[in-house]
């Protein structure tokens, strides 16, 4: 029998342009969907619906053990093993308040139909061991620190201002031990003192079984023998169903009864800033429809600086909030958020009275609506749908089934309500003002709670003085005695994780041994050189007076990379280069030939654009560029000149859209300044590249002192400033432009291509001749070899450890493939690093990054619990696989796939194998290089690997040949010093840009 007849089907359209399958069980509660995502990638996910009462983090910990070895495959970490071996790039998962998530992509659809069964075999009946328990959620060491995986993990998030402030919004809405109050990822002192295997397996049984699992699946797969994978789980876990299990989140929420106003202290390093957010209970969450009036109501509210509230908060003399954002969480009662970041203290009390008695009120009456740019933002916000179909669909069809799984009670009507939003858009285009006054008075006037996240400096010393009392009296309570148990304990614990391997012949099974001939997006790199032009391309082509490359794809889209080349930038030029690029958006434009204001330009983008952006390099590489890129619908394609003339030309700086810009973004970098990882890598930056490079300027946390100058400056002199901005844009165009299309060019009405579109440039003096851009691998690379950096970070209690050293290889060179295979099996899930840090509870990642374009070798030790002892295993280990070339088969094997997986990742939509074509232009490289790179990699040896490889491995530890920063919490910054001590203690200012 077929096994599509033990299954009935409903069958949808993902806003009309995916095709869409569920499919449930006849015989349990199992369900199956299947999204038709063309491209090379197949990506799935196993849902459960998961509800705690209590903030021992039972769903977090057993999302974190489920990894460590199932019944019949009794290895730790092979899920990943295998997953390597099929052409995945490891496992992955996460924890929410009502449900896990369990997820894996492959490249191709034999690696997954190969992982999927054995994955699902993880999920539903995992080993959970004591010895598992104790490495992967929380032991202490045999020194009396507390450790382990989720430990470590959660211990960055505790004193986090966003948490905290989190946590009593909770307390004050939610009734105690509510299933949304409790903290589903664990409290450290209950991970510490209350979660135990016993209540992790107990949850086990009764949220992890068939009746209570969807299986998403978005690729191009057969779906017979998806189902028929899925009838053998069946058959297989039946005996688990409970014969009872009760919906889980049956309650009813109160309302809230009445409006309130909280302070909570947080530790932070800033005492400058604190926030503040409004909660409120909002619609059910089977009122789409509300649900999407009040995302495009938010759009309205806090998008772009038309924006009332920005208008309200942001963009003021005396800013109130350096972000505004709205958030909303589906729940039984759906829980809408307001927040306001990096509020100056001083204002905090004034943020929610004012958000109440003028935004509010002011949207209480119909006549303050403006309809025109209602219009356009649902508009925007249908193409967005269309866009996503291209760029995103598995994120958006995964959350649409795990939306359906939570709260349609399995009603088919729902769930193609949910995945054809549009529908419903289109029809909220006619909706007048009343209804946006209505919704406004519904749901803003409610009784509401506010909570203020008030910063205290003082409280970041208190904090770490309680916990190294709390970790005194733990080793005084243990003694000599007991600390030497919990060490050999922890030693017995990892010694038994790990004493199974699997065998060769199940890992021979387990493998994708053909490189298939993947499912790939055509990408046509054409100029007006290329051979064989069609008449269409050629036509499109003829258009510019400046260099202009095609990359011609099926698309429903057009897409500009606008490139300008920012090497004439003096090292003053370039500090002001940020704030340039922020005030194209934010200003005051000539349009056709008419002074607009500020938010009547932002009003017309938002119109005309799908999508628009500007940033430093190209996909992050390449910095010297500057890449104004622009979004339309192939129907607009003379927009794209009309807006690159805009952003370009036509912006015309006004001081007091630079006063809030320049206040906006210092106020940003004093957010960045608490990130350990942020000023981590801001710091190895300062010692890689050099002084007069986007690489080190183009940094809010390095101009942050310089920003607040010019907030105060282009107040008292607003002239200077406006000559420096100037400045800055007549030695960007001064090297010419050059442009990169995306797009299918015979979807562009040939009416619409036509060479006066771009005689702007020709005709401003400013622009350079358009020749071809080039750049080398490595450009602007200048190490000083030898430096180490220590820097305290109040924000967060992890580390967070960099370090870098040149690697002497482009995408062409011979060393590039060892080397990077070489990174790559070290880093790979479940390879020696992941075992020993991650496994060890040392740090949350250990990774060695092998960035060809940048010319670097890069080691990094993320959100490290013990930084100095995972960076002596991390360099032990490394220098001894070199050394002495011991290379497990099996890992290198993995370590082959997971890259190919990893160089496919990026052509897995069309818009990243467009990129790809475009990058591919400046690394020199044949295109499509990938199937070249691909099969290069497939055909390696692990005696090349370690021969060829090895070497610039060895540099990475070669005290003469990097440079390191570490970011770690002040209070470790004296046992740091010890164990690091040709480093430097620095502070964050010292990193500043100097004004
Ligand atoms: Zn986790």
């Amino acid at each position: 029998m077929s096994a599509s007849k033990l299954w009935s089907c409903t069958e949808t359209v993902l806003n009309g342009g995916i095709k869409l399958f569920l499919y449930s069980s006849k015989n349990t509660k199992l369900r199956v969907a299947i999204g038709e995502v063309p491209g090379p990638m197949v990506h799935g996910a196993v849902s459960f619906v998961t509800e705690a009462d209590s903030d021992d983090g039972l769903p977090h910990t057993l999302e974190h053990l489920v990894f460590m070895g199932s019944k019949k495959y009794p290895f730790k970490g092979v899920l990943d093993v295998i997953a390597n071996r099929c052409l995945a790039d490891g496992t992955n998962a996460w924890t929410d308040t009502d449900h896990t998530a369990y997820t894996l992509s492959t490249v191709g659809s034999d690696g997954f139909l190969k992982v999927l069964p054995v994955y699902i075999n993880h999920l539903l009946t995992p080993m959970l061991t004591a010895s598992q328990f104790a490495t992967e959620v929380h032991h202490i060491t045999g020194e009396g620190n507390d450790a382990g995986v989720v430990y470590s993990e959660m211990q960055d998030h505790e004193s986090e201002m966003e948490s905290i402030m989190d946590r009593k919004t909770k307390e004050v809405i939610y009734p105690p031990f509510n299933p949304y109050a409790v903290d589903t990822g664990g409290r450290l002192k209950n991970l510490r003192e209350s979660c135990t295997l016993e209540k992790v397996r107990d949850y086990h049984k009764k949220f992890y079984h068939l009746s209570n699992m969807v299986v998403t699946v978005c690729g191009m797969v057969d779906h017979d023998q998806v189902l028929e994978i899925m009838n053998n789980v069946e058959n297989e876990h039946m005996s688990t169903v409970p014969d009872h299990f009760p919906k889980p989140f049956s309650f009813a929420l109160s309302d809230i009864k009445e409006s309130t106003v909280h302070r909570v202290e947080c530790p932070t390093d800033d005492a400058s800033r604190g926030a503040v957010e409004v909660a409120w209970f909002a619609h059910s969450p089977s009122d789409l429809e509300t649900h999407s009036s009040l995302h495009v109501l938010f759009d309205y509210l806090s998008n772009t600086s038309v924006a009332p509230l920005q208008k309200d908060f942001i963009l003021l003399e005396d800013p109130l909030a350096s972000s505004v954002s709205f958030h909303i969480a589906e729940g039984v009662r759906c829980d809408l958020r307001l927040n306001f970041a990096g509020v100056p203290v001083e204002k905090l009390d004034e943020c929610a009275p004012k958000f109440f008695d003028k935004t509010v009120r002011e949207h209480l009456e119909e006549a303050n609506f403006d309809m025109e740019r209602m219009g356009y933002l649902i508009d925007q916000t249908i193409l967005n749908e269309l866009v996503k179909l291209e760029t995103n669909a598995p994120k958006d069809i995964m959350s649409h089934i795990i939306g359906h799984q939570l709260f349609d009670n399995e009603d088919e009507e729902l769930f193609k309500k949910r995945t054809n939003e549009i529908d419903f858009l289109k029809k909220l285009k006619s909706e007048p003002a009343s209804y946006w006054v209505q919704l406004v008075n519904k749901y803003f006037t409610a009784p509401s709670a506010t909570v203020i996240g008030v910063p205290n400096e003082e409280l970041v010393d208190k904090i770490a003085e309680e916990e190294e009392k709390r970790i005194a009296a733990q080793c005084e309570k243990l003694g000599k005695k007991g600390l030497e148990e919990a060490g050999k304990s922890l030693e017995a614990a990892i010694l038994e994780n790990t004493a199974n391997h699997p065998s060769a012949e199940l890992l021979d099974q387990l493998i994708v041994k053909d490189l298939e001939a993947f499912d790939r997006f055509p990408v046509q790199s054409l100029t007006s050189n290329s051979p064989s032009l069609t008449p269409q391309q050629s036509t499109f082509l003829a258009q510019f007076p400046f260099h202009a490359n095609l990359h011609n794809c099926p698309t429903k889209f057009v897409e500009i990379f606008f490139l300008l080349d920012s090497s004439n930038l003096s090292i003053e030029d370039r500090s002001y280069l940020f704030l340039y690029t922020d005030l194209l958006f934010e200003s005051p434009a000539m349009i056709d030939g008419v002074l607009t204001s500020a938010d009547d330009v932002a009003k017309h983008f938002t119109k005309d654009l799908i999508d628009h952006s500007i940033q430093v390099g190209v996909s992050g590489l390449y910095d010297r560029f500057v890449n104004l890129r622009i979004k339309v619908g192939a129907d607009k394609y003379p927009l794209l000149a009309k807006w690159a003339q805009i952003f370009t030309q036509g912006v015309v700086f006004d001081p007091s859209r630079i006063h809030q810009c320049a206040q906006k973004l210092a106020g940003e970098a004093r957010d960045r300044k608490r990130d350990g990882c942020t000023v981590a890598s801001t710091a190895v930056a300062s010692m890689v590249y050099g002084k007069n490079t986007n690489c080190i300027l183009f940094d809010e946390l390095v101009l942050e002192k310089l920003h607040e100058k010019i907030s105060k400056d282009v107040m008292k002199n607003p002239e200077a400033v406006l000559e420096k901005l100037e400045q800055v844009r007549s030695a960007l165009f001064s090297n010419g432009v050059n442009a990169h299309f995306v797009a299918d060019v015979d979807s562009i009405d040939p009416k619409m291509l036509s060479s006066d579109l771009w005689t702007w440039v020709q005709a401003d003096p400013r622009f350079g001749p358009g020749h071809q851009f080039s750049a080398e691998a490595g450009e602007n690379v200048s190490l000083e070899l030898g430096k180490e950096l220590l820097i305290g970070v109040g924000g967060s209690e992890s580390s967070f450890i960099y370090q870098t050293s040149f690697l002497d290889a482009n995408w062409n060179s011979e060393e590039l493939i060892p080397a990077m295979i070489f990174g790559q099996y070290l880093s790979q899930c479940e390879g020696p690093l992941w075992r020993a840090i991650r496994g060890d509870g040392l740090a949350y990642g250990a990774n060695v990054f092998v960035k060809p374009d940048r010319k670097q070798i890069t080691l990094s030790l993320y959100r490290c619990a013990q930084p100095a002892v995972a960076y002596e295993r991390t360099r032990d280990i490394i220098r001894k696989i070199v050394e002495s070339g011991e290379i497990s088969k099996a890992e290198f094997e993995g370590a082959k796939r997971s890259t190919v997986f990893e160089m496919m990742k990026r052509e897995g939509t069309v818009s990243g194998a467009a990129k790809i074509s475009i990058l591919n232009n400046f690394r020199q490289t044949p295109h499509p290089f990938n199937i070249d790179l691909c099969r290069r990699i497939w055909n390696l040896t692990s005696e090349e690997m370690v021969k060829i490889g090895g070497p610039p491995l060895a540099r990475l530890f070669d005290e003469k040949c990097f440079v390191r920063s570490i970011a770690v919490h002040p209070s470790k910054l004296n046992e740091m010093k010890k164990a690091f001590p040709g480093s430097s203690k620095i502070k964050i200012s010292d990193l500043q840009f100097a004004c």
